[in-house]
């Protein structure tokens, strides 16, 4: 016990207070160098195990709608991550962004985002989560869930921490986000789609395609978020910002031209 009380303190120091991007306090305990390399990480370890789709078409028409988003990204966001996107050759319809800007679609995506401003509204969903920093906070918490249990193994107070450090990051990239964490990705998504110039209203019929999908394994976006019912109620509160976003984007020349299936170039 004396251990105990001597390493919570010193975790603590370590936390950081930061704010997330809609004003929320958030625990986050690590740098985010370290979490873009763990997001680096695990995206090359899926590009080496998963397929990537055959079809070039995907790639690029995918990639289109990507460079809008990434445009519309403020600084620092935009230029210090090193943004990528793979599309996958998987008929889930699903999609993520991990820490570092790495950004992953599956093609089964592609069957329920019907045009380009349904995709937009999930992959600036996705990006959302990394604006942000879901994945450092989601880590920190099951770091000090965890450290209890991790100090009465371990002899010395500075093994603790690494060894809590190194299983929470691991595990952190791989849990669910909770709800708080999806109603902020929500809310970031459809102004960030709106400012890179596409339709914010399309990210509500995305969500009910989404819905109406179901499936026994409900994808990343949908897991543990509030019913759609809920979340739609939120999206169209937001609805009057969202225009007036995209209304200064238009105006601004950005003006989304993302076909599916045809190669632009
Ligand atoms: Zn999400």
């Amino acid at each position: 016990m004396g251990r105990l009380r001597v390493l919570i303190p010193f975790l603590l120091f370590l936390t950081q207070c930061a704010t997330s991007p809609l004003d929320r306090r958030q625990v986050v305990l690590y740098s985010d160098a370290e979490m873009a390399r763990q997001g680096e990480q695990a995206y090359s370890q899926m590009q080496s195990e998963m397929p990537t789709t055959p079809n070039s078409s995907e790639s690029v028409y995918v990639q289109c709608v990507a460079d809008y988003i990434i445009e519309a990204l403020a600084e620092p966001m935009r230029s210090s991550l090193a943004w990528e996107v793979t599309v996958f050759d998987n008929e889930q319809a699903n999609a993520f962004a991990l820490p570092g800007g790495k950004i992953g679609v599956y093609n089964g995506l592609l069957d329920v985002a019907f045009n380009q401003h349904q995709l937009a509204a999930v992959m600036a969903h996705e990006v959302g989560h990394v604006l942000a920093n879901h994945s450092n906070e989601r880590a920190s918490q099951s770091t000090l869930r965890n450290v209890g249990l991790t100090a009465a193994r371990v002899l010395g107070a500075s093994d603790v921490t690494i060894e809590a450090i190194d299983y929470g990051t691991q595990l952190g990239l791989f849990l669910p986000f909770n709800r708080t964490q999806e109603s902020e990705a929500d809310g970031i998504g459809i102004i960030l789609m709106a400012e890179a110039g596409f339709d914010p209203e399309q990210s509500i019929a995305l969500w009910e395609n989404m819905a109406a999908q179901g499936g026994s394994r409900p994808p990343e976006f949908l897991s543990t978020h509030p019913s759609p019912e809920s979340r739609m109620a939120d999206l169209r509160a937001r609805l009057p910002e969202a225009r007036a976003a995209r209304a200064a984007a238009l105006d601004r020349g950005m003006v989304p031209d993302c076909v599916p299936g045809v190669i632009n170039q």
